[in-house]
């Protein structure tokens, strides 16, 4: 009988996407598992593969078909739950079979490493052949088992729990290892070395009867010296009567840089109980429901979400929390910590190669009950999901713009499904598509109306700053603003300034002529940096210094402009001499941990005002900040994005939320040139409903969604007549195939027309029920893999962007 793997290769762009049979030599029987990484050769190279299912037969002719070279895992990375979703996602998002399972992983799997077995049990308990090996050391490079055909006994060890496997990263993300006394268990040998030592060595005799009573226990040697007041030649002569041996002990780096309190459960308000008896219902009856818990800023979302994790933990299942950007949110972390303790694990851009993969193995290992983080954190690998919950589900992160182009949201839906468990959406400002499925009840709506500690919402003030011109007044701050800002210096709480910029990076132009530096390979301006004088592309790195001269017209009248927030800081200084500000910025928080630095100090009461972009909007809960100040609440409105309008009130009702959250009530005043604006105007009562009525109307008449879905197809090359053709031909083929229903915008030149110097152009599918479009989307796909491809040309397909 043969074994055979499918193997779901890494090759980029092969025309087909399929698993490709390969046969598993004898010796690799026993190792192999559908979810191991294997090598594979592939045409003439030898490449990355995921088994997704092993059979023992072949459609390929025995003598054609090739041998896996390499078993890269000794126990499966990816689950079954894992490889299904993968099959889900490549049809859903329309990708590479290959991206979705890579997007599963934490990035040191997909890098160079090692294998090492590391001894659980005693050597006597292996199998003769394994014993051999791990005699002189309790850690052996996997290879070393390979070389000498022992993968299947060693196998059965891990399966008896007497070996363990940890993948050392080489490079980066090494497995962490501290060396570790073990005393031996057996008190009667103990009593015996103890007889033995000579009178004379005191200390070692003492030693051993101190060991007496901690007869199998592993730890510090620190610990021994400290207690015993004895030296390393002490326990080391100890160890060499056989009293004990050194363990290395693998320990996880730790992304946490402070220790936390503990915090209780709270009493929960009614509208809390409510909310959290229907979800718990939920989870009693293994419903996947989905739920979307609308509470207002303060209302007590995050109270709800832990109690329902208790209760999750409590049935001995797992919990996963997706933030939209966790590094932004350490008071976030803290609150789970500070309830979970050791069962949480992180997960989020700011953490380290190393400290990712140690993360990534805690749950892989069934270390930790609960996981918080940023968007990859759905594909978790938990076995027994409880709850998954999305905090602040409208936000934009949760969409991933390259492929596998996933919604989390999606992805959490289909988990929920495949674990028989319920999913919470929260927001405050839900996404209107969520909203509308609420209200058709294809989700259930959860209400908190109430701040928890029963506060008012803040007072919102809408400042027309057109006004403020005619009478005189050309600084950023309004007379109103002004005046409460004295106010609150004088009363020692405490000021949120926020400046809302999308792209807020710096940059750099000619006071003269305009120009505006730009990047030679994109169609972007480059961003300054002050740290080095140079300007970067931050979408394909090229970087120049700063020129002294306009590379136009020569001037040497060539200047940076920040952020805005520099000059807000130099304008509050000149106002009100003395005043304390810390700036949250791109400049201020490149460095790891800024973030979490800059929140403290400010927590602590060492600034006035913080000041920032829309990095400050979310998880700001501080007891002493009674004011926000809104500088340019428009900015955002003017984006050539369909969602701009929502996108501007969810971020006013999210700053607005920062203020007066405890005690003392809030006071927010809103900046706006063009106050009459919906966005704006609704955001003075912090009504979500108002809103979602007047946008529901926008985007049915503009036919946008929830009304209509959107695929976006964006078609480049580097040679401009041919990226506009090729779009052509994909917008020609789309009208000949799909139905008078969907209508077909394009092609046009996309919003960042060239990129690392490709020419791009787009076409937008706007439909309401349209069978045919995938099957005619995948065709398409098809052409393109098949020929375009080896012209240049590079497609993609969205089938929900986020801004078009
Ligand atoms: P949200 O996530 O909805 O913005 P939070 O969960 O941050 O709200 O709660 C706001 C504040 O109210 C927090 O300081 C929290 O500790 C407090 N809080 C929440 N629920 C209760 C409760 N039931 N009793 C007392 N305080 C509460
Ligand atoms: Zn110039
Ligand atoms: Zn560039």
């Amino acid at each position: 009988m043969i074994t055979v793997a499918q193997v779901i290769v890494d090759v980029a762009a092969y025309p087909v996407d399929r698993p490709f049979d390969y046969l598993v030599p004898a010796e690799m029987t026993q190792i192999i598992e559908t979810g191991c990484r294997v090598k594979v050769p592939f045409g003439p190279r030898n490449v990355l593969g995921f088994v997704v299912a092993i059979k023992n037969e072949t459609d390929v002719p025995i003598e054609k078909i090739k041998p896996v070279s390499q078993v890269l895992d000794i126990e499966p990375v990816l689950t079954g739950e894992m490889l299904e979703l993968a099959k889900w996602l490549k049809n859903e998002t329309i990708c590479y079979e290959i991206d979705a399972l890579q997007v599963m992983l934490p990035s040191a799997l997909r890098a160079k490493y090692e294998k090492i077995a590391n001894l659980q049990t005693e050597v006597e308990l292996l199998p003769e052949p394994l014993q051999e090996i791990f005699r002189d050391s309790q850690q052996i490079n996997v290879n070393v088992f390979e070389k000498n055909n022992l993968l299947p006994q060693l196998k059965a060890a891990i399966k008896n729990k007497q070996v363990s496997i940890a993948n050392v990263v080489k490079q980066k993300g090494k497995v962490k290892e501290v060396r570790k006394v073990r005393i031996i268990e057996d008190n009667q040998m103990l009593a015996d070395i103890q007889a033995n030592i000579s009178n004379r060595a005191k200390k070692q005799k003492q030693l051993v009867e101190w060991m007496q009573l901690h007869a199998g226990e592993i730890m510090d040697p620190e610990v021994i010296y400290k207690e015993l007041e004895t030296s390393a030649q002490v326990l080391n002569a100890v160890v060499d009567l056989g009293a004990a041996d050194f363990v290395q002990e693998e320990v996880y780096r730790d992304p946490f840089t402070k220790e936390i309190k503990r915090t209780n459960f709270l009493n929960l308000t009614d509208e809390q109980s409510v909310a959290l008896d229907q979800i718990m219902n939920s989870i009693e009856e293994q419903e996947p429901k989905t739920f979307l818990l609308q509470g207002v800023t303060g209302s007590g979302k995050t109270e709800v979400y832990l109690q329902t994790i208790a209760k999750v933990l409590n049935d001995g299942k797992e919990a996963i929390v997706l933030v939209p950007e966790i590094s932004l949110t350490p008071q976030m972390t803290e609150r789970f910590r500070s309830r979970f303790g050791e069962l949480v694990a992180v997960m989020h851009s700011g953490l380290s190669v190393g400290e990712k993969y140690d993360e990534w193995r805690k749950i892989h290992q069934g270390k930790v009950k609960v996981v918080v983080g940023a968007r990859s954190a759905v594909f978790a690998p938990f076995e027994n999901v409880g709850i998954i919950i999305l905090d602040e589900e409208h936000e934009s992160t949760y969409k991933q713009e390259d492929s596998p182009r996933y919604h989390a949201r999606d992805v959490a839906i289909w988990r929920s499904k495949y674990h028989n468990c319920p999913v919470i959406l929260g927001s405050a400002t839900p996404s209107l598509e969520s909203f509308a499925r609420a209200k058709k009840n294809v989700y259930t709506l959860l209400t908190l109306k109430e701040r928890a500690l029963k506060q008012s919402l803040p007072k919102v003030q809408i400042v027309d700053m057109r006004d403020e011109l005619k009478k005189g007044n050309r600084s950023m701050f309004s007379q109103s603003l002004m005046e409460s800002i004295q106010i609150r210096l004088d009363k020692k709480e405490q000021i949120v300034l926020f400046l809302n910029r999308r792209g807020y990076s710096s940059f750099v132009m000619c006071r003269d002529c305009g120009t505006v530096l730009q990047c030679e390979n994109c169609d972007i301006s480059l961003t300054y940096h002050r740290k080095n004088e140079k300007c970067k592309c931050h979408y394909c790195g090229y970087e120049i210094h700063v020129p002294k001269t306009c590379p136009q017209c020569q001037s040497d009248h060539i200047r940076y402009f920040g952020t805005g927030t520099q000059k807000v800081e130099e304008e509050l200084a000149k106002f009100f001499p003395g005043i304390r500000v810390l700036r949250m910025d791109v400049d201020t928080t490149r460095a790891k941990g800024s973030h979490e630095q800059l929140l403290e100090a400010f927590g602590n009461g060492e600034a006035d005002v913080l000041l920032g972009t829309q990095m400050i909007a979310k998880g700001l809960d501080y007891p002493n900040i009674t004011l926000v100040g809104v500088l340019s609440a428009d900015t955002s409105l003017h984006l050539p994005d369909f969602r701009a309008a929502e996108k501007t009130f969810q971020l006013l009702t999210q700053v607005s939320g920062r203020a007066g959250r405890h005690e003392k009530p809030g006071e927010v005043v809103v900046q706006t040139y063009t106050p009459e604006h919906y966005a704006i105007e609704l955001s003075e009562a912090q009504e979500y409903d108002p809103f979602y009525e007047r946008e529901m109307q926008m985007r049915h008449q503009a036919g946008y969604p929830p009304y209509y879905y959107l695929a976006l197809i964006q078609v480049s090359h580097e040679d401009v007549l041919m990226a506009a053709d090729y779009a052509g031909k994909a917008v020609e083929w789309l009208r000949s195939q799909l139905s008078f229903n969907v209508s077909i915008i394009g092609p046009t030149a996309s919003g960042i027309s060239r990129l690392q110097n490709r020419y791009r152009y787009q076409c937008l599918i706007k439909y309401k029920v349209e069978p045919d479009l995938i099957p005619t989307l995948l065709q398409l796909i098809k052409i393109y893999r098949s020929d375009w491809i080896k012209k240049g040309i590079n497609l993609t397909v969205d089938l929900d962007p986020n801004m078009i």
